[in-house]
């Protein structure tokens, strides 16, 4: 991909501003890809093909199987940080 188009922008669901294209690249845990990229992306361009060619095969395996927490779980998790924070 081109320098140019890393810059794209969208509005992110999750920020609720604009973003680039190579910010999703490296927002994620240890500075990985957001887990939502394929959802963002998707429209604008083949996102898919782009990262199965610009990723560790590895990585790449792992963003695909990777699956958005259910909510439940997240507010279970934001509760044990907070306990962990008084405590
Ligand atoms: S891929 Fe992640 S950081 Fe990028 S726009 Fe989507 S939710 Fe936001």
């Amino acid at each position: 991909m081109k320098e140019f188009e890393e810059n794209i922008e969208q509005r992110c669901p999750r920020l609720g501003g604009r973003v680039s294209f190579r910010y999703c690249k490296t927002m994620g845990d240890d500075h990985s890809v957001c887990w939502k990229i394929f959802d963002c992306w998707w429209e604008r361009f083949d996102v898919v093909n782009y990262l199965k060619n610009n990723l560790p095969k590895e990585k790449y395996d792992m963003l695909a199987d990777s699956k958005p927490k259910p909510k439940v779980m997240t507010l279970v998790e934001l509760a044990e940080k907070a306990k962990k924070r008084v405590l």
